[in-house]
């Protein structure tokens, strides 16, 4: 089923986008967490981590990787850390049913996560 997501791929809401290629799209958390706080999805919808498989999804997986390192290098926290966050289902406090690797940073995280 098609998330809010879906209509960000498909620019009928607005959203602030940072980044963008033919798999995948970056924009900012509308209620960030951190200083910074982007999220990359794939443009198919997937709706969580246990949709995935290595075979097939590999080398999306790599690219929404890429992408993160691009952006914690434009956003000046690659050297100074950064978490990326895949939350999946009820328990992993998912609320968004499409696939999305949240980078967080720009202050010094916690351990363990809430
Ligand atoms: P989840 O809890 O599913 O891992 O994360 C969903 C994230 O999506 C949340 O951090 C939430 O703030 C963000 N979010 C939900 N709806 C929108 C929206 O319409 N636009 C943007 N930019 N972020 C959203």
């Amino acid at each position: 089923m098609s998330t809010i997501f879906s209509k960000i791929i498909n620019k009928e809401i607005p959203a602030d986008i940072v980044f963008e290629s033919d798999n995948i799209l970056a924009f900012k958390d509308i209620n960030p967490q951190a200083p910074v706080h982007i999220l990359i999805i794939p443009k198919i919808e997937i709706p969580k981590v246990t949709d995935l498989n290595g075979k097939e999804h590999a080398s999306l997986l790599g690219e929404m990787i890429d992408a993160a390192n691009k952006l914690a290098k434009e956003n000046g926290i690659d050297e100074s850390g950064f978490r990326l966050v895949l939350n999946c289902g009820d328990n992993g406090g998912q609320e968004v049913y499409h696939l999305h690797l949240h980078l967080l940073g720009g202050r010094q995280m916690k351990w363990p996560p809430g």
